[in-house]
């Protein structure tokens, strides 16, 4: 059964992962991207994260800019090999409008089905 999303490739624009707002890590996320990064968990922690305001949850920290502290300056992400399944999953689990609507892959696929 073909799916919308079927074509969708993502072309590494970013814009994902350039605004403000949490990046959820769920359970075991933590010490995995800890581990990629050659750092103990505590120091991990607290470099790289905050706790959320319900305090359930740590979400990773952001530029100044509200980039994510993981996206680079070429807009590829630091941690691909072990990103959040927040990341992994968009746009196949969340979609958010005006992301479809910036977000290069959206574009593409647009233009194929025109
Ligand atoms: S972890 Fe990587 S994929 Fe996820 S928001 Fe940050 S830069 Fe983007
Ligand atoms: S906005 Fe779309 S094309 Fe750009 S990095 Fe995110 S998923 Fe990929």
């Amino acid at each position: 059964m073909s799916h919308e999303l079927d074509n969708f490739v993502c072309r590494c624009c970013g814009f994902c992962c350039s605004f403000s707002g949490y990046v959820l890590l769920a359970e075991g996320e933590d010490e995995k991207i800890a581990a990629f990064l050659n750092l103990d968990i505590y120091q991990f922690i607290e470099q790289y994260t905050e706790v959320v305001i319900s305090r359930q949850q740590l979400t990773l920290t952001e530029q100044a800019n509200g980039r994510c502290i993981f996206l680079q300056d070429d807009n590829l992400c630091r941690i691909q090999a072990v990103k959040p399944i927040q990341c992994t999953s968009f746009p196949y689990e969340w979609r958010d409008k005006n992301v479809e609507k910036h977000c290069a892959g959206f574009a593409a696929l647009r233009a194929t089905q025109e």
